[in-house]
């Protein structure tokens, strides 16, 4: 698999469980699907893999338009978690992400101040009466089996959701 921008082959790296590949050139990460959660589940884990991976030289640059590494297709520039100034490049087809060198700081910082928020008082009774109807679900089986049903098909969808992929492109 090679870099998009540098043309140069990735290099696997391990990183807080996942298994990543970088360029050795520009310093840009190529995430599969759920990656990018695994990473961001960890405490720091996006900061410290920006100051795991530096850049040795400069990427050559494809413009606007890059290609997917793993399957060609043109990759689509989206906003991580919607509201954020990063713009990422995600794969429709395989649901892979590519992260340019300084951007995962910059996400780290994003996703920070996101969870500090969301621990506030109102949030917080907003979580709570969340729980209390999920405790409620858990009662009727009938609910359960059908969130089982639809979770593998909402997987995908979800992982979108979650890193805020595709609001580019609906708008
Ligand atoms: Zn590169
Ligand atoms: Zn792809």
């Amino acid at each position: 698999m090679n870099c998009p921008d540098c043309r140069v082959e990735l290099k696997r790296i391990e990183h807080a469980a996942a298994h990543l590949d970088a360029c050795p050139i520009c310093a840009g990460i190529w995430f599969e699907e759920d990656e990018i959660l695994t990473v961001q589940s960890v405490q720091d884990g996006l900061r410290s893999l920006d100051q795991k991976v530096q850049p040795t030289g400069f990427g050559r640059g494809q413009g606007p338009f890059r290609l997917c590494p793993m399957c060609d297709s043109p990759l689509i520039r989206y906003r991580y978690l919607y509201t954020s100034n990063v713009e990422l490049d995600g794969c429709d087809s395989c649901g892979g992400c590519w992260v340019e060198n300084g951007e995962l700081s910059a996400m780290q910082e994003f996703l920070f101040r996101e969870r500090t928020e969301a621990s506030s008082p109102a949030e917080m009774q907003k979580l709570l009466i969340g729980m209390l109807g999920a405790e409620r679900a858990k009662n009727d089986a009938k609910a359960r089996e059908f969130q089982q049903s639809i979770k593998s098909a909402l997987r995908r969808r979800q992982y979108h959701w979650w890193i805020g992929y595709g609001q580019l492109k609906d708008d």
